[in-house]
């Protein structure tokens, strides 16, 4: 596999930085962590943007979140066709046998997802409506959310958006089968957020008000 290369020098640096110091300060507790295997009782599902630090955000120790990242932190509907589906696959994983407590579904303002779902839906983007992208199929997921907007300018419509797709997520969560059932006995509970990136503001879905809260 020669178009496999090594890693830049840069990184390779960082390594050996981390090991000699993050490493060598926890060394004890890697070796915990390698003998007794992981335990997350939190599952986050998040976007992949690279501005998105989850385990600094919420100060998380090593084995404490078990982290799926995705194109603007979308959980498709249940759909067992022996197809590939690494979201749910990752979903099943930890509910059914991490059996995590807490499912956080975590969206972010300035979401390139989703601004790439609602400059498709309004007809911007022909690249994303075509078969082929795996993006524009993958972003089908929130149509249904770009369709129900409010009225408003692009700015506010887009944060409604991704706010919107969370709850489109946390929906979709619950047409899986042992989802739904661990929801309703109590053993998981779900939770919508929404990061300010800019800000490090966090707000949370508040089913009562039905709309996202400051924590
Ligand atoms: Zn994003």
């Amino acid at each position: 596999m020669q178009y496999v290369r090594p890693l830049p020098a840069y990184l390779v640096k960082r390594y050996h930085g981390w090991k000699s110091t993050v490493f060598e300060a926890n060394k004890a507790v890697f070796g915990e962590l390698a003998t007794q295997g992981q335990r997350p009782r939190i599952m986050v599902v998040s976007c992949c943007d690279s501005r998105l630090h989850v385990t600094s955000m919420f100060g998380a120790d090593l084995g404490e979140l078990f982290i799926h990242r995705n194109i603007a932190n979308l959980i498709p509907h249940y759909e067992p066709d022996g197809l590939h589906h690494g979201t749910s696959a990752a979903v099943e994983y930890g509910v059914r046998t991490l059996k995590v407590e807490h499912l956080i579904v975590l969206g972010h303002s300035g979401c390139g997802g989703v601004e790439g779902c609602y400059n498709m839906c309004a007809g911007h983007a022909p690249e994303l409506n075509e078969q082929t992208s795996f993006v524009g199929r993958w972003l089908d997921i929130m149509r249904p959310a770009y369709h129900a907007l409010p009225a408003g300018d692009d700015a506010s419509r887009k944060t409604a958006l991704e706010k919107a797709s969370i709850l489109v997520s946390l929906q979709n969560l619950m047409t899986f089968p042992f989802i739904r059932v661990a929801v309703l006995d109590g053993s998981i509970t779900l939770h919508g957020l929404w990061k300010n990136i800019g800000e490090g503001r966090l707000e949370t879905y508040d089913p009562d008000r039905d709309l996202f809260v400051p924590l």
